[in-house]
């Protein structure tokens, strides 16, 4: 007997019933279960999606404690860089109000070097007393570092290891261990609202979204990442990419389609920033059990001097199969 039901749904994003098959029998791969989904195309918006894919009521069979995302950080403020350095980058770059010791030049050049690495670890504007809301926030690794540079923070997450570890070695205390649609936030509060790979995860995105614009104050920050479809990885490694992850992404969104989606909600995209993540190139022909291709890809020789590289390149071309999206809600 399965553990789980499954539902055949229309287009999410545009609700048309007329779709093509994109790509058949998926494996589930991330948790390595012994299921298989379909993604389909939706032929009036392009929209990309699992289809059938599990019910609601019986998803969280897909969601067990050891899933990779529910794993405690090993190190946190990993930035790359001195803390006193990367204080003074976003003294510089972000208007933060924060004392630093390091030199303005040095900081300026290095904040400009690593420009992409910052964008991607999704830092907002500063704003004085900034009210911030991480929804799907895990063990609370960014709500930490955030709160350390002056942001009043919140989150929910639905995992209650997560958030254990979250309340227990953070002290965060503005967290909710639930769905975000059961969640009840006072109208126009949140100065920033950041999802870190979790839109693609949502039922009704337009619920979520119908949320965050009521919860976001005018002119407000969103900050979200989800995996690109039209990256190089998804689509070279297709079934086998890790950014697929069926049946947990039930969306699979590009620039056009989160565009579409977050523009229906009154939200305007300032940047869309692609990653220079090179593990998902090599984590994906792990998947495909392409031992030479992975023994190749994973040679310290080549990972550094032509995967790194190689990655480094598509993302300044905008061709990662990993995006983050500043937009600002009109
Ligand atoms: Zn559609």
């Amino acid at each position: 007997m399965k553990q789980y039901n499954v539902e055949t749904v229309n287009c999410p994003l545009c609700h048309s019933s007329r779709y093509e098959l994109y790509i058949e029998n998926a494996k589930e791969l991330y948790n390595n279960l012994d299921e298989y989904f379909n993604v389909t195309k939706c032929i009036q918006c392009t929209h990309i999606f699992t289809n059938p894919r599990p019910t609601q009521d019986t998803i969280e069979y897909f969601y067990p404690n050891t899933a990779g995302y529910y794993q405690p950080p090993e190190t946190i403020m990993k930035q790359g860089f001195p803390y006193e350095v990367y204080k003074k980058i976003l003294n510089i770059f972000y208007g933060y109000h924060l004392e630093s010791k390091s030199n303005f030049l040095l900081a300026s050049i290095v904040g400009f070097l690593k420009k992409r690495q910052i964008e991607t670890s999704h830092m907002p504007r500063y704003i004085k007393n900034g009210k911030l809301l991480d929804i799907g926030c895990s063990y609370g690794s960014y709500l930490h570092k955030l709160n350390q540079l002056g942001w009043n923070v919140y989150g929910t997450e639905i995992n209650e290891k997560a958030i254990a570890y979250a309340k227990k070695e953070f002290n965060l205390i503005n967290i909710e261990n639930n769905f975000f649609e059961n969640t009840k936030f006072e109208d126009l509060s949140f100065d920033v609202i950041n999802l870190n790979m979790v839109l693609e995860h949502m039922y009704d995105p337009h619920i979520t979204m119908d949320m965050i614009s009521k919860i976001l104050k005018d002119k407000g920050q969103l900050i979200l990442s989800v995996p690109d479809i039209k990256g190089f990885e998804s689509s070279v490694y297709k079934q086998y990419a890790y950014g697929l992850q069926v049946p947990e992404h039930l969306h699979h969104y590009s620039p056009k389609t989160i565009k579409t989606l977050l523009s229906k909600h009154g939200f305007i995209i300032e940047k869309i920033v692609h990653h220079n993540f090179d593990r998902d190139l090599v984590a994906s022909a792990g998947y495909m059990q392409n031992k030479r291709l992975s023994n190749f890809l994973k040679n310290k020789f080549i990972r550094t001097s032509v995967v790194k590289i190689f990655v480094w390149f598509l993302a300044l071309i905008g061709k990662t199969s990993r995006m983050s999206i500043y937009a600002k809600k009109l």
